[in-house]
């Protein structure tokens, strides 16, 4: 995800470029260059950044629309394939989303338009039919491509465009889980029709659509599906009311004491008069061992601006609120693996305190997973560096003792 980089805040919106953006304009400029010198080079790169001109305002376009309904655009990313605005939510009233669906194409309308009108570019699309034409200006081209961009997006391929359209048509009829499945399913043949197109002309960038559409149809579907699912669930209904809570002034010995005995992955920050005063997550306890053996308190490090929901509101607006960033990502990195680890290595304190010895491999046999794994589990554990080390040094003198491993787990013990 972070291959991206932010170019500016724009309309409330994060701009970002993702770095294969830039791979795209130095093969274009390159190419150019060695075919036909400097000059094509540079021209052919202005053209391509002022395309992209035309794709971020159509997204920003989508953005616009969106906000009229109450969602946010928290991004808009460039990518080689085109632009993406990462909208909060999609709105599921029909009307709403062909309005925010139909924004984008009609700004590229809008840019054609100015450029027919305006700049006296020719009006007549068969004219404007051959991109490659040399003979045809700067200006003709980029109508050309806004044309382009209208009819592209348009294909009712969900979740493009004119998919968005083709789904909320729909589900004016089927609901909004089957219209999905449907429009998937179109979107998921088109995508086929497009690879099929890319390879047999040798567009790369046709399959890399493709793939995208494929894959990006199949992930909206089943998160629709999910939210049929919950259809008419309160958030109540799904709560969890049993769970170990913190104070803001507990040690993050405390904390991660708590994340040894419990299997929870996030703790709620409860002050003395009961309100919610943050949450702290695995990660943020994990990533703050070092602060733990300085006393660091739970109030450092907890996340304090943490959504939240009505008791009676609709679960799914739970589903929602996981799209945002900080939770979102906590809450969906399987990391449950490493706090079983941490949680078997617990039970190991009986063998710690009679000074025990035990090689890796005997370690595994006796939790039953292979060594190769186990290395793995203690190399990424909250175990200090020093210790790896005399662990990793164990290839050559296989024997540790379970003591040294289970060093840093002590001071959790007594904490
Ligand atoms: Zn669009």
């Amino acid at each position: 995800m972070s291959w991206s980089f932010s170019i500016g805040h724009i309309l409330g919106s994060d701009l970002r470029v993702h770095a294969t953006f830039f791979l795209l304009l130095a093969w274009i400029g390159t190419a150019t260059w060695l075919a036909e010198g400097p000059a094509a080079a540079f021209a052919n790169l202005a053209f391509v950044l002022a395309l992209f001109a035309c794709v971020v305002a159509h997204e920003f376009g989508h953005a616009l629309m969106a906000r009229r309904y109450g969602i946010r655009t928290p991004d808009i990313t460039l990518l080689p394939i085109g632009g993406m605005a990462r909208l909060e939510k999609i709105p599921e009233n029909p009307r709403e989303e062909i309005a925010v669906a139909l924004a984008g194409p009609a700004v590229n309308v809008v840019i054609w338009l100015v450029l027919v009108l305006g700049f006296g570019v020719p009006g007549n699309p068969a004219e404007l039919a051959s991109l490659e034409d040399p003979s045809q200006s700067f200006l003709e081209r980029l109508a050309a491509v806004n044309l382009f961009l209208v009819v592209f997006n348009m294909i009712p391929a969900f979740p493009m465009d004119g998919g968005r359209v083709f789904r909320a048509v729909l589900a004016g009829s089927m609901g909004r889980a089957r219209a999905t499945r449907w429009a998937a399913r179109a979107g998921q043949a088109i995508a086929f029709l497009f690879g099929y197109l890319g390879l047999v002309s040798g567009n790369p960038i046709l399959i890399l659509i493709a793939i995208f559409v494929f894959m990006a149809a199949m992930a909206e579907s089943s998160d629709v599906e999910m939210q049929d699912l919950v259809k008419g669930v309160m958030a109540r209904d799904a709560m969890i009311t049993a769970y170990e809570a913190l104070a803001p002034s507990n040690t993050l010995h405390a904390a991660e004491m708590a994340l040894l005995s419990t299997t929870q992955s996030e703790f709620p920050v409860v002050d003395a008069d009961g309100t919610l005063a943050g949450i702290l997550t695995k990660s943020a306890i994990i990533a703050h061992h070092q602060g733990a053996t300085q006393g660091a308190t739970v109030a450092d490090v907890m996340l304090t601006e943490v959504p939240s929901l009505e008791l009676t509101g609709p679960l799914e607006r739970a589903l929602d609120a996981l799209h945002l960033p900080d939770i979102a990502t906590s809450a969906r990195k399987p990391n449950s693996t490493l706090v079983k680890a941490l949680a078997r290595a617990f039970h190991w304190k009986p063998m710690q305190e009679s000074g025990e010895f035990a090689t890796i491999t005997e370690l595994a046999a006796r939790e039953g997973i292979a060594p190769s794994y186990m290395m793995r589990v203690l190399r990424l554990t909250l175990i200090a560096p020093a210790n790896v080390t005399a662990i990793l040094e164990g290839k050559q003198k296989p024997e540790v003792t379970l003591a040294r491993v289970l060093e840093p787990f002590s001071a959790i013990w007594t904490a």
